[in-house]
């Protein structure tokens, strides 16, 4: 089935993006959105996904990150549960975990579900829309790279606004189609991958699924190159990020021992993010639960 308007706008100014055949790739001229137009079917994905594996390096310069993020986060703790959509083996729950919160992941498969259960994180399965929460609300919900795997936008994020508390936080992170490696690599960019990935988001249009959806931006940024993905992309090669051996982990690891090169680094995201050429999309919104905008 072909998706005829635009998943984010709902404009019907939408045309096929010829270069990018093989991904199925159709562009939004109003918000800028990328997005797969064919649906695929719950089979594929089911199948998809049961093959799916997450990274099981947790790498100490991430835990670091991590411990950065969380920390945006302690303004909004009152009830104190944090819930992370598609959680996958829990890393980022592990070190919410050391911070005191309650932690709540959702996954797809039942083995990612036992392994979380294991660190106490309390686990739902499935997606979002077919996951009974009860009464729970969470003071705060992060989505790391899990967006662009979502089609039906909308009804992903009504998900998250029937748990998230009035003034709550929601933390996405999600590839920059206006990314430096997405412009210069176009169909051959890595993280184009269908029926894997199906939206493709830049700032312009992340921004406006959200304030739409009465969230209010806190900050969104684009951040991040990823030197290896680059190479590698052209080299049709894929990184194995199971071990601190591939190349970008080891240019994290000298960064952050040199300060030179963290200021380097720094100024790099800086400069990427004022030119919304990073790899990655941050942003953390607040919902501002505004009764007079919602149906
Ligand atoms: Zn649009």
């Amino acid at each position: 089935m072909q998706i005829q308007r635009c998943t984010v706008c709902n404009s019907e100014q939408v045309s096929i993006l010829k270069a990018y055949e093989k991904h199925k790739l159709t562009k939004c001229t109003e918000c800028s959105m990328v997005f797969a137009w064919d649906i695929p079917d719950s089979r594929e994905l089911i199948a998809h996904y049961e093959e799916y594996g997450r990274d099981d390096y947790k790498s100490p310069i991430t835990v670091k990150r991590y411990r950065e993020i969380l920390s945006k986060f302690e303004h909004a703790r009152s009830l104190n549960r944090i819930l992370d959509i598609g959680c996958g083996m829990g890393f980022f729950l592990e070190v919410a975990q050391e911070l005191n919160w309650k932690t709540y992941g959702t996954e797809y498969t039942e083995t990612a579900v036992e392994n979380c259960r294991q660190k106490d994180i309390t686990m739902f399965k499935g997606d979002l829309s077919e996951i009974n929460f009860g009464e729970l609300t969470f003071d705060v919900i992060t989505c790391i790279e899990v967006i662009e795997h979502i089609q039906d936008l909308h009804s992903f994020i009504s998900g998250i606004k029937k748990i998230l508390r009035p003034g709550g936080l929601l933390y996405l992170t999600t590839p920059n189609i206006r990314s430096l490696n997405s412009r210069m690599l176009k169909e051959d960019w890595n993280v184009l991958c269908y029926p894997e990935h199906l939206s493709y988001f830049s700032k312009k249009s992340l921004n406006k699924l959200l304030e739409s959806n009465s969230f209010e931006k806190l900050f969104l940024v684009s951040d991040g190159v990823s030197p290896e993905r680059l190479l590698t992309s052209i080299k049709r090669k894929t990184v194995d990020h199971s071990t601190s051996e591939n190349k970008d982990e080891k240019l994290r690891i000298q960064l952050e021992k040199n300060s030179f090169l963290k200021t380097v680094k720094r100024m790099v995201n800086g400069l990427l993010n004022t030119l919304n050429l990073g790899e990655s999309l941050k942003g953390l919104y607040r919902f501002t639960h505004d009764d007079r905008i919602l149906p």
